[in-house]
């Protein structure tokens, strides 16, 4: 206990887990819960061989039940885990939340959400836009850049290109959305993106990682002696949806599956590494080889890992005892993150 509680208050990474009510098939399948939480614990009771599996993370996020005075809701998970990555981004450090899981168990719940159950990327957006649209401008001015990317088979592709049905590029014409500014828009484009290949190619969203980046730049302008210095900070911000878990342990069949299963299962291991070296750095305070070539996503992301930053993850996984296997793997790999 007091190992883990050091290696809290030292850990580059924040980790929390987060389980998500019944769906309604589990629900008319009667199925048993199967994972409870208390405090920073999370414990598993494997239906099957009746051990019971044991977890400490920063943070647990019980959203089995809305009647429960611990619910955890999109409000809590955003304040809790994200409001302080946006917090370290105006102090200037680079930031990433990480989402993994397998699919179906609330990534993109998590991350996106929807209508009044905006996840968090809109509630960040919205935050961040607030607070720049406060700040001093004779004494701050603020540049921000966006990026939407997915990251499929190991290729990047831009989510914030429109295409027309042969493929060519779309010229983009952007309107301020009239209440929340101009990220309402991108991510509606993005999203819709994302939704469009995925129904042409059977469920391709769940297959990817999407990486949504905001670049902010501060510019303080400080007079010395009558001499205007501009003092500049830039923090990269990456929230990122991971490509479902499950694919990396199941069985592949034909030759693309098999393709996108090895890159899948490259690209979470690799950031396994990544996060985990990067932990092991900050806590035996030694300097350790970081893996971020090994794949895309990590070399993608290399600038906002490690050195100045600050790194996050949410688990997700189901209340199930039906994805009982792949809820502890996901369980056991958010563990050896911290
Ligand atoms: P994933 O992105 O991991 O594949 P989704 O986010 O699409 O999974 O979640 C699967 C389904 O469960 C969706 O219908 C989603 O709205 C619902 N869901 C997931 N997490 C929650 C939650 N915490 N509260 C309410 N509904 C949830």
């Amino acid at each position: 206990k007091q190992q883990d509680s050091l290696k809290m208050e030292n850990s580059a990474v924040t980790v929390a887990v987060r389980v998500r009510p019944f769906n309604a098939r589990e629900k008319t399948e009667n199925r048993l819960q199967v994972i409870f939480m208390k405090d920073q614990e999370t414990v598993v009771q494997h239906p099957v061989s009746k051990h019971s599996h044991s977890f400490v993370y920063d943070f647990s996020f019980c959203s089995v039940d809305v009647e429960d005075p611990s619910f955890a809701s999109q409000q809590t998970v955003y304040q809790t885990l994200a409001r302080p990555l946006l917090e370290r981004a105006f102090e200037g450090f680079n930031t990433c939340l990480f989402a993994y899981g397998q699919t179906g168990s609330g990534k993109s719940y998590t991350m996106m959400g929807f209508g009044e159950e905006a996840g968090v990327i809109p509630r960040f957006c919205q935050e961040l836009f607030s607070r720049l649209a406060s700040v001093q401008k004779d004494k701050v001015s603020c540049h921000l850049e966006m990026s939407y990317f997915e990251v499929y088979n190991e290729k990047i592709h831009d989510l914030l290109v429109a295409r027309d049905n042969q493929n060519h590029r779309l010229p983009l014409r952007v309107r301020e959305h009239p209440v929340h500014g101009p990220y309402v828009v991108w991510l509606e484009l993005g999203n819709k993106q994302r939704a469009t290949a995925a129904t042409g190619m059977n469920d391709k969203s769940s297959r990817s990682h999407s990486v949504f980046t905001l670049v902010m730049t501060q510019t303080k302008t400080e007079f010395v002696e009558e001499e205007e210095h501009d003092h500049r900070i830039t923090s990269r911000i990456n929230l990122v949806d991971l490509a479902g878990s499950e694919r990396c342990n199941s069985a592949q069949t034909n030759g693309e599956r098999l393709r996108e299963g090895a890159s899948i299962n490259m690209s979470l291991l690799t950031l396994g590494k990544v996060i985990s070296a990067l932990a092991d750095q900050v806590v035996n305070r030694k300097r350790v080889f970081i893996p971020y070539r090994e794949s895309v996503l990590t070399w993608l992301l290399k600038e906002s890992l490690g050195g100045n930053s600050k790194t996050a993850m949410i688990a997700t996984v189901s209340p199930a005892g039906s994805n009982v296997d792949e809820s502890l793997s996901t369980l056991r790999y958010a563990q050896q993150a911290r």
